[in-house]
């Protein structure tokens, strides 16, 4: 197989420096997919040093917000193009289905011509009331410069575009990092950025492990922010890469996130369906390999058997199989790593007590096709409590705990009661109810009856462990901005603090 040159530096397409190169599987079947540049450090100074040319002494910075937006559009007009190879593209290598590859490039599309529009509406600085008739005091925002963008394997296309989109309406330069394990979506959007018309060396891809091109971003002192998705050691290390530099850091990283459901929203047939449903769309989503995936299931005492039962009934149904194939609902986890993973927290959760209600297992190779995929079935772990690692962590694989409450405080409580704080459900259908838990969950995204739904216009992000800054929204342009304050004196004229 012939290494496709996946590494984008000063509007060359070239191959490693040193000549690495990584095989991309396929996690439905585990063969070779492609094989794409390994870059090293050096391929990755090359990178900033190209960015940093464009930002110091390329057009993009100063190109008016219209002509900025218009290539945003043509961006996402041309995502629109390639929408099916792009979804294809992204359903082999993460092994999500097809459909959800169509919905990530939908997403994704909707994020650039969000940007778009915000920049052209905005008025171009805030006036200030400086207290005098003879100045004239504004606030202006400029870009930050050259920004370094590190992202996961999950939503590699979803991922990228929320820092791309804002950092180039912004007028920043970048360099940017895909994950090793899936970088052939972030290929394709480079290239559809030069096909769009962005100057040379605005925009810079290096494909590779997070160490060393990860590693070298986050400390490179040519580096002006540096914008991370991922898990939260990782996060970590890059926030300590950064400090001496003193960049920006934006942190997008895990989540353990709680569904509280209450018994009244199980009252009618029609709600207890709706809940379930969305029970199951919370966790078993690609595999639960979601940031905000539904894990723990909080549930109100009264209604758990019935809920329970009924939920391990339909994840058992969920049908599990090659993303590209019809009919097919889960794919495979994304590495033979992560699998090895969720069947290391399936094991240790019922070490600790833990019910098995569903799943727990590979599937048989009788049951899925192909049977050399690294898949896993939907599990459902009851009886579970805080003690547990299953409970305290981030599986990132398709299992759903369920914990239980009596009373709304035990709840809130319930919820809260995690490291992380990236998002959260309540289901009830007592409005009142609903809109008081919603307003105590200490989480980024509260869904009120529904679950993953995010739009481009409200910001995303976590609180505690969950990370720092926001994406989408003014919010998340607001994270590749400078803030500058222009004071003008327009009656100069000596203030004599000195008398000599
Ligand atoms: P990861 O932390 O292993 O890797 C993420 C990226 O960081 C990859 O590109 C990797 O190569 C790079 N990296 C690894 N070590 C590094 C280092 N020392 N310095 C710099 N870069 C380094 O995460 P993953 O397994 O790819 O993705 C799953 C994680 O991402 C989960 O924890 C998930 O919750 C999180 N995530 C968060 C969001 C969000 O919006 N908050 C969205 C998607 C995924």
């Amino acid at each position: 197989m012939s290494v496709i040159e996946s590494m984008h530096i000063n509007g060359v397409w070239r191959s490693a420096t040193a000549g690495g190169t990584r095989d991309v599987l396929d996690p439905a079947d585990a063969s070779v997919l492609a094989v794409v540049a390994e870059g090293d450090a050096d391929d990755t100074d090359a990178a900033v040093a190209a960015a940093r040319d464009a930002f110091d002494n390329g057009p993009w910075p100063g190109t008016p917000a219209t002509e900025r937006a218009g290539l945003l559009r043509r961006v996402a007009d041309l995502l629109q193009r390639d929408r099916e190879e792009i979804a294809l593209t992204e359903s082999r290598d993460t092994g999500k289905t097809l459909e959800e590859g169509r919905v990530d490039v939908d997403d994704v599309t909707a994020a650039f011509r969000y940007f778009a529009d915000l920049i052209v509406n905005e008025s171009g600085g805030r006036v200030v009331d400086a207290g005098s008739a003879d100045v004239h005091s504004v606030v202006v925002h400029e870009p930050v410069g050259v920004c370094a963008m590190i992202t996961p394997w999950n939503y590699p296309l979803l991922q990228a575009s929320w820092k791309v989109a804002p950092a180039l309406a912004a007028g920043n330069t970048f360099v940017l990092k895909p994950s090793e394990v899936t970088p052939l979506s972030t290929v394709h959007l480079l290239r559809l950025l030069a096909e769009a018309g962005l100057p040379t060396g605005v925009a810079n891809l290096v494909t590779g492990a997070g160490n060393p091109v990860g590693a070298r971003l986050a400390e490179h002192p040519g580096v002006d922010l540096v914008s991370f998705t991922g898990g939260l050691a990782s996060g970590t290390k890059v926030a300590q890469a950064a400090a001496p530099t003193v960049k920006k850091v934006a942190l997008e990283l895990g989540g353990k996130n709680p569904n509280v459901v209450f018994a009244d929203a199980c009252d009618t047939d029609e709600r207890f369906d709706h809940a379930v449903d969305q029970a199951l769309n919370a966790a078993f989503i690609h595999s639960g390999q979601v940031c905000s995936a539904g894990a723990r299931l909080v549930i109100e005492e009264s209604v758990r058997s019935r809920f329970v039962t009924e939920l391990a009934e339909r994840a058992s149904r969920i049908r599990l199989g090659r993303g590209t194939e019809d009919g097919v609902e889960c794919g495979p986890l994304v590495s033979e790593q992560q699998l090895a993973k969720t069947e290391a927290y399936v094991a240790s959760a019922l070490a600790q007590g833990a019910t098995l209600r569903c799943g727990g297992e590979r599937p048989k190779p009788s049951e899925v096709r192909p049977a050399s995929g690294y898949f896993y079935c939907p599990t459902v772990l009851d009886d579970c409590d805080r003690s547990m690692r299953v409970v305290r962590e981030e599986t990132f694989g398709p299992i759903l705990t369920v914990e239980t409450f009596r009373t709304e405080d035990e709840a809130v409580a319930l919820a809260n009661d995690t490291d992380y704080g990236l998002a959260g459900a309540v289901f009830s259908s007592d409005t009142a109810r609903a809109r008081r838990i919603a307003a105590r969950l200490r989480h980024g995204t509260v869904w009120i009856n529904d679950f993953h739904p995010y739009l481009p216009q409200a910001e995303w992000g976590g609180f505690g462990k969950s990370g720092v800054g926001r994406e989408l929204g003014p919010h998340g342009l607001a994270e590749y901005r400078e803030t500058k304050h222009v004071y003008e004196n327009l009656r100069p004229a000596p203030v004599r603090w000195f008398a000599g």
